[in-house]
This record gives C-alpha cells, sequence and structure tokens, in this order.
C-alpha cells in the first residue's frame, strides 16, 4: 500500500514535533508545507527535506495532490482552514484549541461532515503513554468501580518563551492547557454533565488565567477534580508531567511525578516505571509530549486507513470544548454551568 501523502499548515514552535512524529509515521508523508512566514516555510522545509512550500493555503489547497492536511497554526485561523479543507474535499487534522468559540467548533463539524471528510482535533495528550496505562489500569478492573479522580498539572515552568501568544491572551490556562486535562478527565471517567470551576491570575506580566481548579460532576456518577497551573513553584518541576489520583471501589491509583504509577488493593501493590520512550529526535522533558504526537499521528493514519472515527474527532472533541467554555462562564458568574447550555 502506498503511502498517504500529507500537508502540515502552521511552521511554527509546535509543528517541528508533528513534522518528526511524520518522519517516524508509517504508512504517511508530508509532501507541502505552508506557513504565512516565510522565514519559517524555509527552517522547517529546509530541516525536513520539504520541496513544495507555500506562504498561501488557498494556493495550496489549489495545487493539491495530498490525502490529508495537518493544521498546526493558532486558534484564530482554525475555522477558516478547516472549513477551506472541507470545500476540497481533504480529511483534517486540526491543532486544539478547537476554535474561538463552541458556534465556530460546531460549524467547522458540520462543514467536514457535510463534505463527508474526516475530522480529528490533534488532542494529545491523552495519547501519552503512561496516561494509557492508568487508563488500561482502570479499564482491568484493578480498582474496581471509580467514583472519584484528579487529573492535575501543576508548574512554574516559563512557557511563554517558546509562546510568547500565551502571555497576551485574555484566556490562558483553561483555554490553553487545562483542555488537555480535561479531555484526560472525559477519557478516563466519561463525558461530563457540569462543571464548577475558580480561576485566579498570579503572574502580573501575562493577561490571562494562570491557575484554575475545576469540579466536574460526570454522566456515570464520578466526581472528578481538575486542577491547574503555571504559577506553582516546587521543589523539583514537574512540567510537563500530568498526575493522576483515582479512587475505586477495591483500591486507589496514583501516577506521580517521576511516572510512578502505583495500583493498591487488597491483593495487590505495585509500583511500575511508566516513563515515555525517548524518541531519537525528542528531548527532554518534552519527551512525553513528543511520544504522544508520534502515537495520535499514527492512530490518524490507521484511522484513515480503516475508515474508522478518530478518538479525538471533531465531535468527540465538542463535548471538551464545552468543559472549556463552561469552565470560563462558571468562573465568571461564580455557579455550576451544566454542559447542556453548550451542546
Ligand atoms: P506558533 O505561533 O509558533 O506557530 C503558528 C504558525 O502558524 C506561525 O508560524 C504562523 O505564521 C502560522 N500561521 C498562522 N496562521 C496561518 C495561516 N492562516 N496560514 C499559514 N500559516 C499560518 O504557534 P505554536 O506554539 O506552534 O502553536 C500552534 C498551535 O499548536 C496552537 O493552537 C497551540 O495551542 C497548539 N499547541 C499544541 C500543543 C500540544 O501539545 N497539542 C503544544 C503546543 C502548542
Amino acid at each position: 500500500m502506498s503511502d498517504l501523502k500529507g500537508a502540515l499548515i502552521g511552521c511554527g514552535f509546535f509543528a517541528v514535533n508533528q513534522m518528526h512524529g511524520w518522519r517516524d509515521a508509517e504508512g504517511a508523508r508530508v509532501v507541502a508545507i505552508c506557513d504565512r512566514d516565510p522565514k519559517r516555510l524555509k527552517v522547517v522545509g529546509d530541516e525536513f527535506g520539504v520541496a513544495r512550500r507555500y506562504t498561501s493555503a488557498e494556493d495550496l489547497f489549489a495545487d493539491g495532490g495530498f490525502d490529508f492536511v495537518d493544521i498546526a497554526t493558532t486558534v484564530a485561523s482554525h475555522r477558516p482552514l478547516v472549513e477551506l479543507a472541507a470545500r476540497h474535499g481533504i480529511p483534517t487534522i486540526c491543532q486544539k484549541p478547537f476554535a474561538p468559540t463552541m458556534d465556530d467548533a460546531k460549524a467547522m463539524v458540520a462543514a467536514c461532515a457535510r463534505a463527508n471528510v474526516p475530522l480529528m482535533i490533534h488532542e494529545n495528550f491523552r495519547w501519552q503513554s503512561p496516561i494509557r496505562a492508568a487508563k488500561a489500569a482502570i479499564d482491568s478492573g484493578a480498582i474496581g468501580e471509580v467514583f472519584w479522580g484528579r487529573v492535575s498539572f501543576r508548574s512554574a515552568y516559563d512557557v511563554f518563551s517558546g509562546q510568547p501568544y500565551l502571555a497576551t491572551g485574555k484566556r490562558f490556562i483553561i483555554e490553553d492547557l487545562c483542555i488537555h486535562a480535561l479531555d484526560i478527565a472525559r477519557f478516563l471517567f466519561g463525558d461530563a454533565m457540569a462543571v464548577t470551576a475558580r480561576t485566579r491570575r498570579v503572574n502580573p506580566d501575562i493577561a490571562g488565567e494562570d491557575v484554575a481548579t475545576m469540579l466536574l460532576d460526570h454522566q456515570g456518577g464520578i466526581t472528578s477534580v481538575v486542577d491547574c497551573s503555571y504559577a506553582t513553584k516546587l521543589p523539583i518541576e514537574p512540567f510537563p508531567e500530568t498526575l493522576l489520583e483515582v479512587d475505586g471501589s477495591k483500591g486507589t491509583l496514583r501516577l506521580s511525578q517521576g511516572y510512578h504509577l502505583c495500583i493498591h488493593s487488597p491483593d495487590r501493590m505495585e509500583v511500575t516505571d511508566v516513563e515515555p520512550r525517548l524518541l531519537p529526535w525528542a528531548s527532554l522533558p518534552w519527551h512525553n509530549i513528543q511520544e504522544s504526537v508520534s502515537l495520535i499521528q499514527q492512530h490518524w493514519i490507521d484511522c484513515l486507513r480503516s475508515g474508522r472515527e478518530p478518538d479525538t474527532s471533531g465531535r468527540d472533541n465538542l463535548q471538551t470544548f464545552a468543559l472549556v467554555e463552561a469552565s470560563y462562564r462558571s468562573a465568571a458568574e461564580a455557579r455550576t454551568v451544566r454542559l447542556k447550555e453548550f451542546l
């Protein structure tokens, strides 16, 4: 079977990881790239040996010659680019956050459905191998029936030097980071019905909130806490680890700093090292995220080939994005917000 041909739009900070992922992927390769900034286009084109280069997405699609597009731009351009891809009948991956608003996200899902093309949101955190190890343990029944969980990401890592736009947006940590933790909460505990959120800005040099705490009511009756901070100065910086606490009827699961997965029940007390692989192109401490990029991109190829809906399809990710919107509304209005208000 011949390789699927991909095009990538947006050759910025994070796209380099995606380009490495495509180079390693089985059954796909990137044949064209696009960025409106010619300097970034040149850096990525030269590093990955891609000859077809465009500064306009319209020109890229007009020339065609690819089977899918990977949109790695920031959020403002997601809707126009996804709709452009749908008009050309091209299966599309779009980076998180899905869109500036819920209405935009719904319109993007509708456009791809009308064109009958798959849409996957690049929601990679649930593809991190430590998170998948925790999910497998929960699904095996090791701790019995889950009734409570916590998904936690607390750090003081300087994310602003690599991504300066994060310091200037009115929205920051919920839209950029909690979005991943909220998706992990859905992945582990099921869809949520309601959220109660509190936010705070600690760093005076940024525009948005850098601390957020969310209480989620899941449909199956599980309660979870999702808490994220970029203002938490710890003795050993945990970035970019997501930590988990899960309580079940038979025992407990903890994913703690240093990638230790502890499962405790009456018949078992086991601590496993679930540190992700350090891929040849990866760098510490980013290797956890970098491995998940490779895994979600391989999943996309497998889904395209088999005609299966990707796990983080646009349709699925509306639930995660609704949690983001509901969290902001809950914090602003100091009340519990039901997701129905957005879905
Ligand atoms: P960036 O600003 O470094 O890169 C974005 C690039 O897109 C820029 O080079 C810009 O010129 C280009 N661009 C923007 N609009 C365009 C358009 N219409 N046509 C062509 N090129 C266009 O941003 P980044 O930090 O790489 O983030 C990109 C996206 O990736 C964001 O949505 C961010 O939230 C997401 N991200 C995801 C993860 C993850 O783990 N999934 C991590 C970091 C960033």
